[in-house]
């Protein structure tokens, strides 16, 4: 179905409803990575070049009904201020009377950033009369807020409802979906997916999902456990889902069924506590001991893995393939960030932790895209219509 897109958009002296994802982290009063604020800003200066008054509605952390400082939007319309030529105000509330006021006198070209809008309970229950009072502030509003359009909250499904027409999508998001098309509807081949992370159960549909469009399919992580135990390995200790057995020979067999080559780890790195300071140990899969457990690839497996991606020209990674925030136990991700960085291939990481990793190491440059959502990435390549994308298609709001 087609999207209204914000560059088909008429924002020439509107008052703009932007929905972002502020969402960055604060360590001791301090933006520790402004990733998610450097990324909505070709979106808010091409709003502000067309002399449009800018209104920034976004959430932060998940604040309770306290409404904690510690959620404040506060210190980031501040950083905002100083990252754009244009003056930046702050709203101390959402939607009160002074919000009203400031937007009121909103000069073109100015920006006004509302106040957490999950300080309101509202928010998360997708409130109608909530959303009322957001939409009477402008007359267009934009989505650029992909990691939130999986959820129905008000700001992002009932609010663009409220806009006669003018809801659209933001340049950040379309590129996650032109991303996410390219993967599901149209990948180069060879293509690859690689999915790691703590569990299988969390990437069910995902896995099920990509194993009709990939030719091969890389299982690593904590999650690969329940796989290599499902085939009958001695796994120790390692983290590993008992009740999720059955369905991890199933999608073993699905995955011969469609024709979809299959790799799990083969040798790997193990430790006898899960802890940073725990002396690592190598064992080949057949050899793991009672009392050791998995929390890396082995370099044997780095390799396999490695000449699976060379031979890519489409990979998306999802999950670490191991425990990554420790030093001793985060050789195979880097490993293979570092082969990806290095890749001819099309490179898209799901978000998450992968996207933390990356960064981490140093090789965010060398990606072709990093999702800015993790779970909105996942419902994505499983096939799911986000409800925050929904409302925007033409003839939904
Ligand atoms: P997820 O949130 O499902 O993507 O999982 C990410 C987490 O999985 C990271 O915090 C990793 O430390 C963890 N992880 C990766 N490999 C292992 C492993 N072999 N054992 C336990 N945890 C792991």
């Amino acid at each position: 179905m087609e999207m209204n897109l914000m560059r088909d958009a008429d924002l020439e002296n509107r008052s703009v409803l932007l929905r972002v994802d502020f969402n960055v982290p604060i360590n001791g009063g301090k933006i520790s990575d402004d990733t998610r604020i450097r990324a909505a800003i070709p979106t808010i200066n091409y709003i502000l070049e067309r002399n449009a008054r800018l209104i920034i509605i976004s959430h932060l952390g998940r604040p309770t009904s306290e409404r904690e400082a510690e959620f404040s939007l506060k210190i980031v319309a501040e950083y905002l201020n100083d990252l754009i030529e244009n003056k930046v105000l702050f709203a101390a509330d959402t939607v009160d009377e002074e919000a009203k006021s400031l937007v009121e006198g909103l000069g073109n070209g100015e920006v006004l950033v509302l106040e957490n809008v999950r300080y309101n309970q509202e928010e998360k229950a997708n409130d109608e009369e909530f959303a009322n009072k957001l939409a009477s502030f402008g007359s267009v509003y934009i989505n650029d807020a992909f990691g939130v359009s999986h959820r129905a909250h008000a700001s992002v499904v009932a609010l663009p409802k409220l806009m006669e027409g003018k809801a659209y999508a933001g340049m950040l998001l379309e590129k996650e979906l032109v991303y996410a098309n390219k993967i599901l509807a149209n990948p180069a081949r060879p293509f690859t997916a690689i999915i790691g992370g703590s569990k299988v159960s969390d990437k069910i549909g995902v896995i099920k999902s990509l194993l009709s469009v990939v030719d091969n399919l890389i299982i690593g992580g904590g999650m690969a456990n329940t796989f290599l135990l499902a085939k009958g390995y001695e796994i120790g200790k390692s983290l590993h889902e008992a009740e999720k057995l059955d369905l991890a020979g199933e999608l073993i067999k699905l995955a011969k069924d469609k024709g979809v080559n299959l790799y799990l780890p083969y040798d790997v790195v193990t430790a006898k506590e899960f802890s940073a300071n725990s002396e690592p140990h190598y064992f080949e899969l057949a050899e793991i001991p009672d009392d050791e457990m998995i929390l890396d690839i082995g370099p044997k497996t780095c390799e396999e893995f490695a000449d699976v991606l060379n031979n890519s020209r489409l990979i998306v990674w999802n999950g670490p393939v191991g425990v990554f925030e420790m030093e001793a136990f985060s050789v195979g991700t880097r490993t293979i960030a570092a082969y990806l960085a290095a890749s001819n291939a099309e490179v898209v990481i799901g978000g998450g932790d992968s996207a933390a990793a990356i960064t981490q190491f140093g090789y965010a440059d060398d990606m072709d895209h990093i999702s800015t959502g993790g779970g909105a990435f996942l419902e994505l390549m499983e096939g799911k219509t986000l409800p925050g994308v929904a409302v925007l298609h033409k003839g939904e709001n």
